[in-house]
């Protein structure tokens, strides 16, 4: 076995890591870690330390760490079948039976699953399907895709674009033309303290408004958004906001994407994110929910109404020319199967549902009156504490003090409990796996609160 020290230099020497202060980690500035194995809610490093991972990898392992169900699942996959392409109506069992179980979970009006790998590839995917799908209607001119600025869809050329968060766009030469963004649904952070939430909807329903006017609603043919943003600082959406804006969308003859990479599969305590709040999409994203991460695999389930604009284009042009090598990996679809199943057996959407909402019942008993917690909120398995400088005027710390790093930071080493110092602004998010008890909630809250008070008194 390598010793840690190999490494270590290994690791600075040679590993570009992805969302990395890359400098700073070769020169061994900044710390890193090897993580050697997990069970249930806790991972374990190289250095023997067990931490509860209140952040479920990226908010990704769903069903707990250690599911030998999933491995065995995966491990018979690769030595029956480890790879076979889904090019030209080709199959396995575990993808057919994965399409199926998809679909059965999904919300009314869906039709047909395409299996990418990760969330990025499938929101590429969905973008390139509503181009394709204008195309086929005719009208080539309705091609720009409006997202939300805080929103995050991923890192890639179009996915990096759609994504509404700063950090994503500096000096890559970021957002493309024909991505545009429109108002976050942030209610702690609008512009007008003066404003309800219902102002407040009526505020993001006229700034959307005005953006499709002054585009022109036949230029624009898409609007994404995560029913709740997660990224961009675990927000989830003032009452009524969705079907205000699909009621616009709708008059426009604009299609919704909802991005369910994080909500999709259990996160908010019910199946789909598009069902908890009332949204009727036409296409949907999902990926870290569909295996637990335990392979990757994501997809785009298209609506009835995209279908048959595929359906028509395909009889006129000929094969749909997109597709990747690893679309529906058998691996993945396997682990996607047992996942699925474990979900249901273990009644994991249930729990994410009563835990999480003792989660943040008990953030809010701990930490709602401190001086420097702007906001708890959150929903199902989904918990967000904004610090401020000052409650009564929301008013941000400097961000060179990086209060929200420091506060995690403390965590990790006072609590040993990993939460997630957001990207944007001082916001300590938790997305921990669904099958957290409410002891381990409790340890979670009791490190949070006392990371806060070390840190901010
Ligand atoms: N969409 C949402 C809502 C996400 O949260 C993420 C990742 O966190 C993505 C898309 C991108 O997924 P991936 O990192 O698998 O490419």
């Amino acid at each position: 076995m390598l010793r840690n020290d190999q490494i270590d230099k290994w690791d600075r020497d040679h590993f570009l890591h992805p969302s990395t202060h890359l400098a700073q980690h070769a020169r061994g500035e900044s710390p890193n870690r090897i993580v050697r194995t997990a069970s249930g809610v806790f991972i374990e490093d190289r250095d023997g330390n067990r931490l509860l991972d209140a952040f479920a990898g990226l908010y990704c392992v769903n069903i707990g760490y250690g599911r030998q169900e999933v491995a065995e699942a995966i491990a018979e996959q690769a030595r029956e079948l480890a790879y076979y392409h889904a090019y030209a109506g080709h199959g396995t069992e575990a993808s057919v039976t994965l399409a199926q179980m998809v679909l059965e979970r999904a919300p009314k009006g869906m039709s047909k699953v395409y299996f990418g790998l990760g969330g990025s590839d499938a929101n590429e995917t969905n973008i390139k399907l509503v181009w394709y799908y204008n195309n086929i209607l005719g009208r080539p001119e309705k091609k720009k895709i409006i997202s939300r600025w805080r929103g995050y869809h991923g890192s890639g050329l179009v996915t990096g674009s759609l994504t509404g968060l700063e950090l994503f766009h500096k000096k890559f030469d970021l957002p493309l033309d024909g991505i545009l963004h429109t108002t976050s649904p942030y209610f702690y952070r609008r512009a007008d303290p003066s404003q309800d939430e219902a102002a407040f909807v009526a505020q993001c329903v006229a700034d959307l408004e005005e953006l499709i006017d002054r585009e022109g609603a036949d230029t624009i043919a898409a609007f994404i958004g995560e029913p709740l943003m997660g990224t961009g600082g675990i927000v989830p959406p003032p009452k009524g906001y969705w079907p205000a804006i699909q009621a616009v969308l709708d008059r426009h003859d604009i299609l919704l994407i909802a991005d369910e990479v994080v909500t999709g599969f259990g996160r908010l305590g019910t199946m789909f994110g598009s069902d908890h709040y009332g949204i009727r999409p036409d296409i949907i994203t999902i990926a870290k929910g569909l295996t637990s991460a335990y392979a990757p695999l994501s997809g785009s389930i298209v609506g009835e109404k995209v279908w048959k604009g595929l359906e028509k284009g395909t009889d006129e042009n000929g094969v749909l020319g997109h597709g990747w090598t690893y679309s529906a990996h058998p691996i993945g679809a396997a682990a996607g199967v047992a996942n699925l199943q474990l979900l249901d057996k273990l009644n994991l959407v249930e729990n994410a549902g009563t835990v999480g909402a003792y989660l943040n019942q008990s953030m809010r008993e701990a930490l709602g009156d401190h001086p420097n917690v702007g906001e708890i909120r959150g929903d199902g398995m989904l918990c967000a504490v904004e610090l401020v400088a000052d409650s009564d005027t929301r008013r941000f710390f400097d961000a060179s003090d990086k209060i929200g790093i420091q506060v995690s930071a403390a965590m990790l080493a006072d609590h040993k409990v990993i939460a997630r110092a957001m990207p944007q602004g001082d916001i300590i998010g938790f997305a921990p796996p669904f099958c957290l008890t409410r002891a381990e909630a409790d340890s979670v809250v009791a490190a949070t609160a006392a990371a806060v008070r070390k840190v901010l008194g």
